[in-house]
């Protein structure tokens, strides 16, 4: 069977959930094995949870050059892998660094790369994917022409499923090829204790009609009831209300949650560029005419400062 090649993105020591989604649309398109780099110790339990998702190999590859550089070496070992393996395809979670590393693997190897895919399904030429483009107006389905086709995926695209599989670890020496740009000082993020904006299976945002940067606390009382990411329009971030690492839109992040809950937002074609692929959309905004109303599969006509407490009280009270 094709042996589809899944980079897995872990963090702490373990798998991040975008990996598991990325598990299980490879068994769509061939057989799955992982690739797990510089994960030091931990490997074993993350080669343990990929075998759970239906990796039959797990290659596992270490070093200091995987947490001391930049995305090179994690280059270097894919594309070791994608050509000693024969492998079908290789698939990366989009993020800002995974689509670094498939640019980069797909320019090595002289191959087709897909970005942003929200679906994979088999072809007769090979794997399928559709992606969602021109601010979610359209669907598009791609089959790479040329090489191994290497694609990345949206976070939330699939719901992870599990599958188990041998997950026999099978380690590899990666021969580095140097030049890459050197990490010389880390400095760790403050943690807001909630999801990540783009892997969230629910994000509540808040736009202009929040008022102020005190005004995003019922909006974070709601995220928080839900387990829900916090996210922002551009209008709330430009006016200083919310860090610019949560805005959603087209000079955002990208998101494509279960459950998207916009308010106090107009609904711009700029934001729904980042946002119009959530699986299910909830808007409360007090003018019936927004626009937002218009792509909302339910919505709320009302004063958020009213409404959200009332939905907060009622998720805690359930
Ligand atoms: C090149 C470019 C890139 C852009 N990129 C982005 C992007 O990435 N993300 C993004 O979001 N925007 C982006 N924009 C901006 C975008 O065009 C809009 O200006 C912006 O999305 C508007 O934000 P908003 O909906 O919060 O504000 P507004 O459009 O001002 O809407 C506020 C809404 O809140 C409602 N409201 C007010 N008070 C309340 C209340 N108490 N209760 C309930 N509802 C209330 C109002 O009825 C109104 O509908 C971009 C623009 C350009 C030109």
């Amino acid at each position: 069977m094709a042996e589809i090649l899944v980079l897995v993105d872990h963090a702490d020591g373990a798998v991040r959930k975008p990996a598991l989604e990325l598990l299980t649309l490879a068994r769509r398109i061939g057989e799955p094995s992982a690739v797990v780099l510089g994960a030091g110790e931990a490997a074993a339990s993350i080669a343990a949870t990929a075998g759970e998702y239906g990796a039959a190999t797990v290659y596992v590859a270490d070093g200091a050059e995987f947490t001391d550089q930049l995305v090179v070496p994690k280059v270097d070992a894919l594309t070791q892998l994608a050509k000693e393996k024969g492998a079908a395809a290789v698939l990366v979670t989009s993020s800002g660094e995974g689509k670094e590393v498939a640019a980069r693997v797909a320019l090595r190897l002289g191959s087709g790369l897909i970005t942003d895919a929200v679906e994979l399904e088999a072809g007769e030429n090979g794997p399928v994917a559709t992606q969602s483009v021109f601010a979610a107006s359209y669907q598009v389905k791609s089959t790479v022409t040329r090489g191994v086709p290497v694609i990345t995926v949206k976070p939330n695209s699939a719901a992870p499923e599990a599958s188990s599989a041998a997950g026999t670890v099978e380690n590899v020496t990666v021969a580095f090829t140097g030049n890459a740009a050197k990490v010389v000082a880390r400095t760790p993020r403050v943690s807001t204790g909630r999801p990540e904006l783009t892997e969230s299976a629910i994000v509540v945002s808040g736009g202009r009609g929040v008022g102020a940067a005190e005004g995003f606390a019922v909006v974070e009382k709601l995220a928080d009831s839900l387990g829900a990411a916090v996210g922002a329009s551009r209008a709330a971030v430009d006016a200083g209300w919310y860090p610019h690492s949560n805005q959603v839109g087209q000079t955002g992040k990208q998101v494509s949650p279960q459950l998207y809950v916009a308010a106090g937002i107009s609904g711009a074609i700029q934001h729904r560029a980042g946002m119009q692929t959530s699986k299910t959309i909830v808007a409360v905004n007090k003018d019936p005419e927004a626009p937002i109303f218009d792509l909302v599969d339910y919505g709320v006509v009302g004063d958020l400062f009213e409404v959200l407490p009332q939905l907060t009280d009622e998720i805690g009270a359930r």
